[in-house]
Order: C-alpha cells, then sequence, then structure tokens
C-alpha cells in the first residue's frame, strides 16, 4: 500500500469477521482508492477489523448495528457476506440510506431479487448481486450456457466447504438457469427420478458435496451420443473472489437500478 488516495471509496463491510468479510476487509484495506468505512457482524464485537482479518489493525471496532454504522461513518459503498437470513435486511438499511450495494451472500430467491430491484428503483440506488466474484467461475458458467445448445442433457456436481449454509449453491442455481435459458438449448432431465438424483434446477440436475478442505468448486457434465464434456472450475482460495469484488466497488455508484451476475460489469 502506498498511501490513500485524497478521496477513496468508503466501504462498509457487513460479515466482516466471516471467512469472505476477512477477506474484503484485507482486500479494501490494500487498496490506494479505497478504505473501511465500518465493518458489521454478530461476531466478535468491538475487535478490530484489521487484526480480526489477519493484518494490521485499522482503527476500525467490529459493531453490530447496521443502521448506525452507515448513519456514521457515511460510507460510499456497502459489501455483503453474511447469510441468507441476514442479507435482505442488510440490503434494506444500505438502500434506504441510499449506500450502493455488492451482495456476494448466496441463497437470495427470485422474490428477494424482485424486492431488491424495487428498492434500488424507490430509492435510486443501485446494487449488484452475483453469486460468484471469480472470473474463472464466470466463464464456465458462458462456457455451460454456449455448449447447452449442442448436449441433449448434463447435470451439475458442486462442492462446497461443510460450513457452507445453502444447498445448491448460487452458482450452480446460475449457471443451470443460464444453460437453461441459453439461445437453442434443448436440454432435458435425464435419468429416473427414484433415488438421490439431486436437485432439478429447470432441465438440469444439481448434486451438492460438503466437505471439510473444500472452498468452491463446480464441474458441468454434458452428455451425448458418445461423448461427455465437462468443464471445471475450482476456487482453492477465497482470494479469486476478489479482483471481482474490489471491480464491483469501484464500478457499482455508476449503474443504476439491480444488476445480476459479475458478468454484467467485466
Ligand atoms: P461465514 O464465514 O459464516 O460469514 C458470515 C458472517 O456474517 C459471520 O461472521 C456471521 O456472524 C455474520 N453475520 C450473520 N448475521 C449478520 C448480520 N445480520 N449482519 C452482519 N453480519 C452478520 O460465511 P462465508 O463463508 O464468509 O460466506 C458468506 C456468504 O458469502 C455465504 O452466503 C456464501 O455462500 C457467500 N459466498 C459468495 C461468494 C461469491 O463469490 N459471491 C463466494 C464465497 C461465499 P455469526 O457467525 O456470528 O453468525
Amino acid at each position: 500500500m502506498t498511501g490513500k488516495s485524497e478521496n477513496p471509496i468508503r466501504v462498509v463491510v457487513t460479515g466482516a469477521c466471516g471467512r469472505m468479510g476477512r477477506e474484503v476487509v484485507r482486500a479494501v484495506a490494500a487498496q490506494d482508492d479505497m478504505e473501511l468505512a465500518a465493518a458489521v457482524d454478530a461476531s466478535d464485537l468491538g475487535a478490530d477489523a484489521g487484526a480480526i482479518a489477519g493484518i494490521a489493525p485499522l482503527g476500525v471496532l467490529v459493531e453490530p448495528d447496521l443502521k448506525a454504522a452507515l448513519a456514521r461513518s457515511k460510507p460510499g459503498v456497502l459489501v455483503d457476506f453474511t447469510t441468507p437470513r441476514a442479507v435482505m435486511a442488510n440490503l434494506r438499511a444500505a438502500l434506504e440510506a441510499r449506500v450502493a450495494c455488492v451482495v456476494g451472500t448466496t441463497g437470495l430467491t427470485e422474490d428477494d431479487l424482485r424486492q431488491v430491484e424495487a428498492l434500488c428503483a424507490q430509492t435510486g440506488t443501485p446494487a449488484l448481486v452475483a453469486p460468484n466474484f471469480a472470473v474463472g467461475a464466470v466463464l464456465m458458467m458462458e462456457f455451460a450456457a454456449r455448449a447447452a445448445r449442442y448436449f441433449p442433457a448434463a447435470e451439475i456436481v458442486e462442492l462446497h466447504h461443510d460450513k457452507k449454509l445453502d444447498a445448491p449453491s448460487g452458482t450452480a442455481r446460475r449457471t443451470a438457469e443460464l444453460m437453461a435459458a441459453a439461445p437453442g438449448s434443448q436440454l432435458e432431465l435425464t435419468g429416473g427420478q427414484e433415488g438421490p438424483r439431486g436437485l432439478a434446477v429447470g432441465p438440469v440436475r444439481v448434486h451438492s458435496v460438503r466437505l471439510p478442505g473444500l472452498v468452491a468448486h463446480q464441474e458441468v457434465i454434458f452428455g451425448g451420443l458418445g461423448q461427455t464434456l465437462r468443464i471445471r472450475h475450482d476456487s482453492i482460495s477465497r482470494e479469486s473472489f476478489m479482483p471481482g469484488v474490489l471491480l464491483a466497488v469501484r464500478t457499482i455508484r455508476a449503474r443504476t437500478g439491480l444488476t445480476v451476475g459479475l458478468e454484467s460489469i467485466l
């Protein structure tokens, strides 16, 4: 770090003490054009967010109340990596305070997204929701959508660490949706309905593996006449998500309304 710019983007991180939140705190602190304005979490209250993230203290103490943090610290952007249960209240508080939102939390439903879209419109404040901030994962989704027009069937195996709360993963859901919606896609469910055959997301079955030692991995397997095609992405460290998160922080305020997916800003 070579000293902050005169007008850094002030970032509040919700879920600042979680696995992703700590990575975001480290990444924000390392940027010349950003500074951590506030750190909100349900754990480690009163601790220095930098120390929690394993870097030098930042003078920003972890606090529980997002509304109070927004009112005091006046951030430009909120980055949320919390839980499916917490994210909507955080988004509502930030958008009502006219703070642009970058959301990595997964498990938002279609109805949630409609609510976020309405809140963005009401408040004139932008938000970006991306189930995967890793560029390689976005490419995997793109390639899978492209392959969907050439194969009659495909299934997804997604593999994550055992603390992940939602299943199937947001990435797997979005991949399946993109594959189903791809122009010319003729995918159909295959195999019997009996036994554990994964969750059908449209025409694509998704199988969820949860094991210690994993980070975030996904394989899309296509089957056709006498051939298979596998498209695989592995996030082997949470650093893989940071270039996407930082790009979103830098660009979100120039957008309007709700944006879904990192691909929209690449
Ligand atoms: P985690 O380690 O459990 O972190 C979540 C943190 O949020 C915890 O410290 C939790 O505190 C805190 N929290 C709970 N309620 C809160 C609230 N109302 N306000 C503020 N903080 C609150 O989970 P993670 O592994 O970092 O993952 C977080 C989310 O990001 C998950 O939905 C995951 O699927 C998603 N994710 C997205 C991407 C992407 O690229 N988009 C990549 C990886 C993960 P307690 O532990 O005390 O509850």
